[in-house]
């Protein structure tokens, strides 16, 4: 594990959450002040269900571009609001300089699993909202990915036309819901590959910081979580710290075979905390300052 060839390029992006209070707001801030020398080509800031943080997401996102070097992207959703609400958030990003957009249907204000009913004035779906993007100002647009389909799509046919739809409307990159078999996305990119559907499928990683609130939200999101993986968090629900060396070790041996295997785009889920992931793209070779290719002796003793 872990020869990843000399000289490659490896790029990361890390996704946050806009904070709910000052602490919050503290402990963001440390773990992009920890991860932003490591460079990463975008971080994105997520938009809560329902629209729920829009001013917070703003927020987030403007200070990062006001303070940072970081290149943010904004996550935007289409849920219960009109085209006129949803493309004054796009005017306004655009006006503050932001270049990227993270587009998405939402989940239905009930939850997932409740029957997804678009806003009557409103965008219909995430390539509608692509498409609205893209005619508003030319920013970059970023959309989701299944590996294990939606749980809405009736299957993995369906789920790739929409997927095949957001591109056509001009989405440039796929970032995957999080996954624990990397089977999973090969198989999964070999379905987009052959549905002719070309831009690059980030995956998209989760560290596992607690184990009981990752398998909840696995359940909702049709992700699966192998049993191998429940066995290995077995028995330490009152062992964070030893739970917190697992999740190290889980996440790297992930990450170190998908790079193994060729892919050298990763998205990480940090929620909001830098410590894995900050050890997960030492491994990838990453380090701060400009060291963003794998150094022969990184590859030698890897
Ligand atoms: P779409 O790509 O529009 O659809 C997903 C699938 O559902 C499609 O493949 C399609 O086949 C099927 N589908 C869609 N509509 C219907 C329908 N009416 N009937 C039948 N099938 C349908 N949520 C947030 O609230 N805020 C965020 O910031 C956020 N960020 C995310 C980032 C990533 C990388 C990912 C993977 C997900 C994120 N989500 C976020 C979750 C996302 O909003 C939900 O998964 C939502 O349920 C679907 O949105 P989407 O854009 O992925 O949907």
């Amino acid at each position: 594990m872990g020869n990843v060839e000399v000289g490659r390029r490896i790029r990361v992006s890390f996704e946050f959450f806009p904070p709910r209070n000052e602490d919050m707001e503290a402990t963001l801030w440390q773990a992009i002040g920890r991860l932003a020398p490591l460079q990463p080509n975008f971080v994105s800031v997520t938009y809560g269900a329902g629209g729920s943080t829009r001013e917070r997401t703003h927020a987030t996102v403007k200070r990062i571009l006001a303070e940072t070097m970081l290149t943010p992207a904004a996550h935007l959703t289409c849920v219960a609001a009109t085209r006129a609400q949803v493309d004054a958030v796009i005017e306004a990003y655009a006006e503050a300089g932001v270049r990227h957009i993270v587009a998405l249907r939402g989940d239905p204000p009930g939850g997932i699993g409740e029957r997804y009913v678009p806003h009557p004035g409103g965008y219909r779906n995430a390539a509608d909202l692509v498409a609205g993007i893209k005619r508003i100002a030319d920013l970059e647009v970023s959309v989701s990915a299944y590996p294990e389909k939606h749980p809405d799509s009736a299957d993995m046919a369906a789920d790739l036309d929409m997927l095949k739809a957001k591109v056509d409307a001009g989405a440039s990159r796929a970032i995957t819901q999080f996954f624990f078999g990397n089977d999973l996305y090969f198989r999964y990119l070999d379905r987009v590959r052959a549905a002719g559907i070309d831009i690059p499928i980030v995956p998209g990683i989760l560290p596992v910081q607690n184990f009981k609130q990752t398998r909840n939200f696995a359940a909702r999101a049709g992700a699966s979580v192998p049993d191998w993986l429940a066995a290995r968090f077995g028995g330490l629900d009152d062992d964070p710290a030893t739970r917190k060396l697992i999740a190290a070790a889980v996440a790297a041996e992930q990450v170190l075979d998908l790079a193994d295997q060729g892919v050298s785009d990763f998205h990480f889920y940090t929620m909001n905390r830098a410590d894995l992931v900050y050890a997960i793209c030492h491994l990838l070779g990453l380090r701060p300052g400009n060291a963003r290719t794998l150094s022969p002796v990184e590859t030698e003793s890897a």
